[in-house]
Protein backbone atom coordinates (compact mmCIF):
# COMPACT_ATOMS: atom_id res chain seq x y z
CA UNK A 1 0.00 0.00 0.00
CA UNK A 2 1.41 3.52 -0.94
CA UNK A 3 1.30 6.48 0.62
CA UNK A 4 -0.36 8.97 -1.17
CA UNK A 5 0.62 12.17 -1.75
CA UNK A 6 -0.59 15.40 -0.39
CA UNK A 7 -1.90 18.24 -2.82
CA UNK A 8 -1.85 21.26 -0.96
CA UNK A 9 -3.40 24.43 -2.74
CA UNK A 10 -1.86 27.99 -1.04
CA UNK A 11 -3.45 31.22 -2.04
CA UNK A 12 -3.19 34.71 -0.71
CA UNK A 13 -3.35 38.27 -1.73
CA UNK A 14 -0.38 40.17 -2.58
CA UNK A 15 1.41 41.09 0.43
CA UNK A 16 -0.06 38.64 3.43
CA UNK A 17 3.73 36.67 3.63
CA UNK A 18 2.94 33.46 1.29
CA UNK A 19 6.06 33.19 -0.30
CA UNK A 20 7.48 33.28 2.94
CA UNK A 21 5.46 30.58 4.54
CA UNK A 22 5.62 28.42 1.34
CA UNK A 23 9.55 28.94 1.35
CA UNK A 24 9.92 27.79 5.10
CA UNK A 25 7.47 24.71 4.40
CA UNK A 26 9.49 23.51 2.21
CA UNK A 27 12.36 23.47 3.91
CA UNK A 28 10.14 21.78 7.59
CA UNK A 29 9.06 19.37 5.37
CA UNK A 30 12.13 18.52 3.33
CA UNK A 31 9.80 15.70 1.25
CA UNK A 32 7.30 18.41 -0.03
CA UNK A 33 8.04 20.13 -3.93
CA UNK A 34 6.62 23.20 -5.66
CA UNK A 35 4.55 22.30 -8.62
CA UNK A 36 5.85 23.78 -11.77
CA UNK A 37 3.21 25.55 -13.52
CA UNK A 38 2.92 26.21 -17.09
CA UNK A 39 2.99 29.61 -18.33
CA UNK A 40 2.99 32.29 -21.21
CA UNK A 41 4.93 34.73 -19.26
CA UNK A 42 8.34 35.30 -20.28
CA UNK A 43 10.39 34.48 -17.69
CA UNK A 44 12.33 36.79 -15.26
CA UNK A 45 16.16 36.88 -14.66
CA UNK A 46 17.65 33.68 -13.24
CA UNK A 47 14.33 31.86 -13.85
CA UNK A 48 14.80 28.53 -15.22
CA UNK A 49 12.37 26.35 -17.48
CA UNK A 50 11.27 23.19 -15.76
CA UNK A 51 12.41 24.56 -12.01
CA UNK A 52 10.51 27.90 -11.93
CA UNK A 53 7.96 27.15 -14.65
CA UNK A 54 7.39 25.38 -17.72
CA UNK A 55 7.88 28.45 -19.90
CA UNK A 56 5.70 27.64 -23.27
CA UNK A 57 4.53 29.54 -26.13
CA UNK A 58 0.61 30.49 -26.16
CA UNK A 59 -0.48 28.23 -29.25
CA UNK A 60 1.52 25.73 -26.80
CA UNK A 61 -0.47 26.45 -24.28
CA UNK A 62 -3.96 26.51 -25.99
CA UNK A 63 -2.93 23.06 -27.58
CA UNK A 64 -2.62 21.88 -23.83
CA UNK A 65 -6.08 23.59 -23.02
CA UNK A 66 -7.53 21.18 -26.35
CA UNK A 67 -5.96 17.82 -24.85
CA UNK A 68 -7.53 18.72 -21.32
CA UNK A 69 -4.40 18.38 -19.96
CA UNK A 70 -4.74 20.99 -17.39
CA UNK A 71 -6.14 20.29 -14.06
CA UNK A 72 -7.19 24.08 -14.03
CA UNK A 73 -5.75 27.31 -15.38
CA UNK A 74 -6.17 31.01 -15.63
CA UNK A 75 -5.50 33.84 -16.92
CA UNK A 76 -3.32 36.11 -14.40
CA UNK A 77 -2.37 39.79 -14.79
CA UNK A 78 -2.67 39.39 -19.08
CA UNK A 79 -1.03 35.14 -19.29
CA UNK A 80 -1.97 32.42 -19.16
CA UNK A 81 -1.07 30.01 -15.99
CA UNK A 82 -1.94 26.38 -15.73
CA UNK A 83 -1.29 23.27 -13.52
CA UNK A 84 -1.19 19.96 -15.40
CA UNK A 85 -3.16 17.34 -14.04
CA UNK A 86 0.01 14.57 -14.95
CA UNK A 87 2.03 16.57 -12.35
CA UNK A 88 -0.68 16.23 -9.71
CA UNK A 89 -1.30 12.43 -10.76
CA UNK A 90 2.26 11.69 -10.90
CA UNK A 91 3.07 13.57 -7.24
CA UNK A 92 -0.45 11.88 -5.65
CA UNK A 93 0.98 8.38 -7.10
CA UNK A 94 4.72 8.74 -5.99
CA UNK A 95 3.73 9.75 -2.21
CA UNK A 96 5.15 12.90 -3.09
CA UNK A 97 3.59 16.33 -1.48
CA UNK A 98 3.09 18.89 -4.14
CA UNK A 99 2.77 22.83 -2.92
CA UNK A 100 0.29 24.67 -5.39
CA UNK A 101 0.40 28.51 -5.33
CA UNK A 102 -1.87 29.13 -7.45
CA UNK A 103 -4.69 31.97 -7.85
CA UNK A 104 -8.00 32.24 -6.53
CA UNK A 105 -9.97 31.55 -10.29
CA UNK A 106 -7.77 28.61 -11.00
CA UNK A 107 -8.08 26.94 -6.91
CA UNK A 108 -12.32 26.81 -7.56
CA UNK A 109 -11.52 25.27 -10.90
CA UNK A 110 -9.35 22.77 -9.30
CA UNK A 111 -11.93 21.93 -5.95
CA UNK A 112 -14.09 21.28 -9.28
CA UNK A 113 -12.32 19.20 -11.08
CA UNK A 114 -9.98 17.64 -8.59
CA UNK A 115 -11.15 15.53 -5.97
CA UNK A 116 -8.78 15.43 -2.56
CA UNK A 117 -6.60 18.47 -1.62
CA UNK A 118 -6.01 20.71 1.35
CA UNK A 119 -7.04 24.39 -0.36
CA UNK A 120 -5.62 26.86 2.59
CA UNK A 121 -6.31 30.69 2.41
CA UNK A 122 -3.58 33.15 4.22
CA UNK A 123 -5.17 36.61 4.79
CA UNK A 124 -3.25 39.65 5.87
CA UNK A 125 -4.39 40.66 9.41
CA UNK A 126 -6.31 44.20 8.58
CA UNK A 127 -6.14 45.91 4.93
CA UNK A 128 -4.75 48.41 6.75
CA UNK A 129 -1.25 46.33 7.33
CA UNK A 130 -1.80 44.70 3.66
CA UNK A 131 -1.32 48.31 2.22
CA UNK A 132 1.42 48.90 4.72
CA UNK A 133 2.91 45.83 3.86
CA UNK A 134 2.73 46.80 0.12
CA UNK A 135 3.69 49.97 0.44
CA UNK A 136 6.89 49.22 2.74
CA UNK A 137 8.13 46.71 0.48
CA UNK A 138 8.41 47.97 -3.15
CA UNK A 139 9.21 50.13 -5.49
CA UNK A 140 5.79 50.48 -7.14
CA UNK A 141 3.95 53.05 -7.85
CA UNK A 142 1.23 54.16 -5.91
CA UNK A 143 -1.22 52.91 -8.59
CA UNK A 144 0.12 49.98 -8.95
CA UNK A 145 -0.22 49.56 -4.91
CA UNK A 146 -4.03 50.88 -5.10
CA UNK A 147 -4.54 48.16 -7.88
CA UNK A 148 -2.89 45.46 -5.58
CA UNK A 149 -5.25 46.65 -2.66
CA UNK A 150 -8.26 46.63 -5.13
CA UNK A 151 -7.40 42.69 -6.38
CA UNK A 152 -6.85 41.63 -2.74
CA UNK A 153 -10.27 43.22 -1.33
CA UNK A 154 -11.86 41.26 -4.14
CA UNK A 155 -9.85 37.70 -3.42
CA UNK A 156 -10.43 38.15 0.43
CA UNK A 157 -14.49 37.36 -0.04
CA UNK A 158 -13.38 33.93 -1.70
CA UNK A 159 -11.71 32.91 1.89
CA UNK A 160 -15.44 31.57 2.33
CA UNK A 161 -15.15 28.16 0.52
CA UNK A 162 -11.46 27.24 1.66
CA UNK A 163 -10.75 24.21 3.64
CA UNK A 164 -8.55 26.58 6.05
CA UNK A 165 -7.98 30.46 6.93
CA UNK A 166 -4.70 31.72 8.31
CA UNK A 167 -4.71 35.27 9.44
CA UNK A 168 -0.86 36.53 9.23
CA UNK A 169 -0.24 38.71 11.58
CA UNK A 170 2.69 36.83 13.56
CA UNK A 171 4.89 35.01 11.56
CA UNK A 172 5.78 32.36 13.83
CA UNK A 173 2.04 32.06 14.58
CA UNK A 174 0.94 31.40 11.29
CA UNK A 175 3.72 29.55 10.22
CA UNK A 176 2.42 27.12 13.52
CA UNK A 177 -0.77 26.96 11.76
CA UNK A 178 0.74 26.33 8.52
CA UNK A 179 2.56 22.99 10.04
CA UNK A 180 -0.44 21.85 11.68
CA UNK A 181 -2.65 21.38 8.71
CA UNK A 182 0.34 19.96 7.04
CA UNK A 183 0.76 17.27 9.95
CA UNK A 184 -2.81 16.60 9.93
CA UNK A 185 -3.02 15.64 6.93
CA UNK A 186 0.21 12.85 6.80
CA UNK A 187 -1.46 11.61 9.92
CA UNK A 188 -4.26 10.63 8.49
CA UNK A 189 -5.21 6.80 9.02
CA UNK A 190 -4.68 6.17 4.74
CA UNK A 191 -1.44 8.13 4.78
CA UNK A 192 -0.11 6.45 7.76
CA UNK A 193 -1.02 2.47 7.03
CA UNK A 194 1.99 2.30 4.51
CA UNK A 195 4.36 2.69 7.68
CA UNK A 196 2.21 1.22 10.06
CA UNK A 197 2.26 -1.71 8.01
CA UNK A 198 6.32 -1.88 7.54
CA UNK A 199 6.09 -1.65 11.65
CA UNK A 200 3.40 -3.82 12.35
CA UNK A 201 3.38 -6.53 10.15
CA UNK A 202 -0.55 -5.74 9.57
P1 LIG B 1 4.15 35.15 -11.28
O1 LIG B 1 4.03 35.50 -12.72
O2 LIG B 1 4.46 36.36 -10.44
O3 LIG B 1 5.10 34.02 -11.05
O4 LIG B 1 2.72 34.64 -10.79
C1 LIG B 1 1.61 35.44 -10.93
C2 LIG B 1 0.38 34.77 -10.36
O5 LIG B 1 0.07 33.57 -11.07
C3 LIG B 1 0.45 34.38 -8.90
O6 LIG B 1 -0.67 34.96 -8.25
C4 LIG B 1 0.34 32.87 -8.88
O7 LIG B 1 -0.43 32.46 -7.77
C5 LIG B 1 -0.40 32.60 -10.17
N1 LIG B 1 -0.08 31.27 -10.69
C6 LIG B 1 1.14 30.68 -10.81
N2 LIG B 1 1.02 29.44 -11.33
C7 LIG B 1 -0.31 29.23 -11.53
C8 LIG B 1 -1.08 28.12 -12.04
O8 LIG B 1 -0.57 27.07 -12.41
N3 LIG B 1 -2.42 28.30 -12.10
C9 LIG B 1 -3.03 29.45 -11.69
N4 LIG B 1 -4.35 29.49 -11.77
N5 LIG B 1 -2.35 30.49 -11.21
C10 LIG B 1 -1.01 30.40 -11.12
Amino acid sequence: MKREGLIMIISAPSGAGKTTLCRELLKRFPGMRESISYTTRQPRPGEVHGEDYFFVSREEFLRMVAEDAFAEWAEVHGNLYGTALQTLEDARRNGVDLVLDIDCQGALKLKERFEGGAYIFILPPSMDELRRRLENRSSDTQDVIDRRIERAAAEIKEARWYDYIIINDRFEHAFEDLSAIVLTHHRKTFRMMEQVAKLFDI
